[in-house]
């Protein structure tokens, strides 16, 4: 008896001690994604709640004001918000702001979330509670046109100066669905500029009818936007048709090489070369422009590096032009149809390959159908390409001179035989280099607007 006694208050101590330890276990961790600074009519949440199994037993979204807690969404009645458990967390989305809480204020306010999971096989429950401070913004910001006299070539750049009111609200320019950053103006040698001044150069793609409208755009975190017209010329361009038959000589000398290179495409028969130069064509060309696309957007400098014209490599012919429309053929029959994105130049074999301009390499190497590559950024968004190359001689992080010597040209890559593949790239997205090879494009395009918002003239030599 006593024994059985013993027995009995020795499981009630462990059932005790389990139930108390379950209780102390931790409540479901809160990571908030957006908003980080602002909230305002409409803003977009981003919640995640770490919840083993997904499971959460209660979770609320609030809006704390003066005392007063708004609600915006909760596991019961979502609201504004979608509550989606995963495998071991739980996306809380959606948005918040005034459109759920009318009596919000300019001013600040704090983002309370309060989760709950079970423990203990849901015999116990565990809360945790997130907080963050945030200022409520429910104006939109404006934006301004400054700059005069936008003439844009299909295919080309364009450059507007203008001003963005409050100056820590993103914003740029507009292309039909593409948007492009505008940065601050003290980047292209305007001194004391105004704090919100901005100067966008931005890309007018070749496939991008003379008609899709361009203006400005504005959008704060909390969700507030202002758009602009921009009063703006588009010239239509007539791009070239050619057609590139391609023989058995030319798929041997370039697919396997190009394979070795690259180990992570797939191909079905490595044997079977025209087959596997359309998943080079198609598929690797894709992937390598979308290389060349994030590079763009994300390792270009705040400030202007180039100064005056870009070269055109000397005694140069040209072989092919920006946004020439190829047809490929084999036997006689179309198989594979693609746009050239830059100006194919020929001269001698192992020509030095310099620097269109002043820059710094972002990219030194092996780019797929790019063969040996190297990409100089300009600064806001403007870089240059120089493709098939037979040796580098620059590293990735090296700043560049005018006529530096980036490498020797050569026919790595898609390349038939010894030339430079070139282009220019703004924000990711080719543009033709005929105008900034222009002394007039530069002056007319650039230079006078830029001077007009403020920058020095240049000094006479
Ligand atoms: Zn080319």
């Amino acid at each position: 008896m006593r024994t059985l006694l013993a027995l009995l208050l020795a499981l009630l101590i462990a059932v005790g001690l389990v139930w108390f330890l379950a209780g102390r276990a931790a409540g479901p961790a809160i990571t908030l994604g957006a908003p980080t600074t602002l909230v305002g009519q409409k803003t977009d949440l981003k919640l995640d709640v770490f919840a083993p199994g997904g499971v959460v037993t209660a979770l609320d979204v609030s809006l704390e004001q003066g005392g007063t807690a708004m609600p915006m969404g909760s596991l019961a009645t979502p609201q504004g918000l979608a509550i989606t458990p995963a495998a071991d967390r739980v996306a809380v989305t959606g948005v918040i702001g005034r459109q759920t809480a009318p009596s919000l204020k300019t001013g600040p306010a704090t983002l309370v979330v309060n989760a709950t999971r079970p423990v203990l096989f849901g015999l116990r429950q565990v809360s945790s509670t997130f907080r963050k401070d945030l200022q409520v913004r429910l104006t939109p910001p404006t934006v301004t046109v400054l700059s005069q006299f936008h003439f844009i070539n299909q295919g080309g750049a364009e450059v507007v100066v203008y001003q963005v009111n409050p100056a820590d609200v993103p914003s740029g320019v507009r292309v039909g669905d593409r948007e492009y950053p505008g940065m601050a103006a003290s980047g292209a040698g305007i001194p004391n500029a105004a704090p919100g001044l901005r100067v966008a150069f931005f890309p007018f793609l070749f496939n991008q009818a003379a008609s899709t409208p361009v203006s400005l755009w504005a959008r704060d975190e909390a969700g507030n936007a202002a758009t602009a017209s921009l009063d703006s010329k588009v010239t239509a361009k007539q791009f070239r048709k050619s057609t590139i038959p391609l023989d058995d000589a030319f798929l041997q000398k370039v697919v396997p090489a190009i394979l070795q290179n690259t180990p992570d495409l797939v191909v079905k028969d490595a044997n079977d070369l025209l087959a596997s130069y359309l998943v080079i064509n198609r598929d690797l060309r894709k992937a390598n422009n979308e290389t060349i696309r994030t590079l763009g957007r994300t390792k270009t400098a705040k400030e202007i590096l180039w100064r005056g014209p870009f070269r055109q490599m000397m005694n140069s012919a040209v072989e092919a032009g920006f946004a020439d429309d190829r047809t490929y053929t084999y036997q006689g029959k179309a198989v594979d149809q693609q746009v050239h994105l830059g100006f194919d130049l020929a001269s001698t074999q192992n020509a030095p390959i310099l620097a269109a301009n002043r820059g710094v390499v972002i990219f030194a190497g092996f780019l797929g159908i790019y063969g040996n590559c190297v990409i100089v950024d300009h600064g806001m968004g403007l870089q240059s390409l120089y493709a098939h190359l037979s040796s580098i001689g620059v590293q990735e992080g090296q700043t560049v001179e005018m006529n530096g010597e980036l490498g020797r040209s050569g026919q790595t890559g898609l390349a038939g035989g010894d030339h430079l593949h070139f282009t220019m790239v703004l924000h990711g997205e080719f543009v033709t280099p005929v105008d900034w090879w222009s002394v007039q494009w530069i002056e007319d395009r650039v230079m006078r607007k830029l001077r007009a918002a403020g920058a020095p003239a240049p000094q006479a030599p």
